[in-house]
């Protein structure tokens, strides 16, 4: 293969890590492979931006660790049909990551400078599926309907019973739940016929989920 086919080495490390910490579902990895993550990083983090961690980005937020953005996914079991809910647009990276694996993505954000960047990244990738709505996921507007998964990607104490409403019969909600600074466990809940089954996973580390679209900069 001549070099400019190759992947550069940094993108091979990526795969590779992503695999040997467990990640095999492939249409999770070959989306985790042609979203270009460098896309989403502040210029300054160019160089870093396929390590294997989170990274700051604008209004003292953070881009998930790859790891953790294909963990989720993969928990999600996502269908080409589904219709998903993600809080905390952050960067866009995670909503351009989902946009590949189901049939359309709303993504809310409470940061007006986040949502807008994480919109004109996805528009330039043409990830045409994705809505970023500037707004409150503790508070949803009812046109907003109902959704066969959601992700959260802040942290929250407990998992509010207005967000568990939103679950389609037979779909999936993952979510870091925990206090900003203690332990955070991702949970998984699942609505069945039986009502909701809930599953810890691993712990992990996300900034807060705070209540309110957040005051102008
Ligand atoms: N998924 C992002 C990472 C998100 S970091 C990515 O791929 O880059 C968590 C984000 O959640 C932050 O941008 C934060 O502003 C946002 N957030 C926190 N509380 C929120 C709320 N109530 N509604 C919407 N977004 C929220």
């Amino acid at each position: 293969m001549p070099p400019a086919d190759r992947p550069p080495p940094e993108k091979m490390m990526f795969q590779l890590n992503l695999r040997r910490r467990g990640i095999s579902d492939q249409r999770v990895l070959r989306a985790m492979d042609g979203i270009p993550r460098d896309v989403f990083v502040e210029p300054a983090d160019r160089d870093d931006a396929w390590l294997d961690t989170a990274l700051g980005i604008a209004c003292g937020q953070t881009i998930s660790q790859p790891f953790v953005v294909a963990y989720m996914t993969e928990r999600l079991e996502l269908r080409d049909d589904n219709r998903v809910l993600e809080i905390g647009s952050g960067s866009g990276y995670q909503a351009a990551i989902l946009s590949r694996l189901c049939r359309q993505v709303l993504t809310i954000e409470r940061f007006r400078v986040l949502a807008d960047r994480a919109r004109s990244r996805l528009e330039q990738l043409g990830c045409d599926n994705v809505e970023v709505m500037l707004g409150d996921g503790f508070d949803i507007p009812a046109e907003a309907g109902q959704f066969d998964r959601i992700l959260v990607t802040a942290a929250m104490e407990q998992i509010p019973d207005a967000l568990t409403a939103r679950i389609e019969p037979g779909g999936l909600l993952i979510a870091p739940v925990g206090p900003p600074s203690g332990r955070q466990t991702l949970i998984l809940l699942r609505r069945t016929t039986a009502g909701l089954v809930r599953k810890e996973l691993i712990d992990v580390r996300f900034v807060p989920a705070l209540p309110g679209i957040a005051r102008e900069l």
